[in-house]
């Protein structure tokens, strides 16, 4: 008697039947879920990436290897990345703290941070490690 139903075309699914449809099942959804999936790791990849160029910076700062850290980060760490960088110790902590001879002062170049010790009384220099040639201030008279 109503056997001819199973033939009637189904109607499109209203807005609360939607609602419980799978993403992958919704025609528009399924799009955005796809789009946003892209998108969120392109941001991932990019942060991470942004993440290993900052670690890289600090790390150099600390006279350790740009690229190290950048692919540590940039592989692996993400943001944890820069706070690795920050918590690690500069490699070799005994040039920081290198005693200036008598009659020296010491000016770190700004090009590459390099430390030169030139007399005191000199007012320019060339940056050993650079050749940046640099003026300095006259010791000032005490
Ligand atoms: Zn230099």
């Amino acid at each position: 008697m109503h056997g001819g139903d199973r033939y009637a075309i189904q109607p499109a699914p209203t807005m609360a039947e939607r609602r419980h449809l799978k993403p992958e099942q919704h025609p528009v959804q399924s799009c955005i879920a796809r789009c946003m999936t892209s998108d969120l790791i392109l941001f991932l990849v990019f942060y991470w990436f942004v993440c290993g160029i900052v670690a890289g910076a600090i790390a150099v700062d600390r006279d350790r290897s740009f690229w190290g850290f950048f692919f540590l980060t940039f592989l692996f760490l993400g943001p944890l990345g820069i706070a690795v960088a920050l918590l690690a110790a500069p490699l070799s902590p005994t040039t920081q703290t290198r005693p200036i001879a008598a009659g020296r002062r010491r000016f770190t170049g700004p090009r590459c941070g390099a430390e030169n010790d030139i007399p005191e009384n000199d007012t320019s220099y060339d940056c050993w490690r650079c050749s940046e040639h640099r003026k300095v201030k006259p010791k000032a008279d005490n």
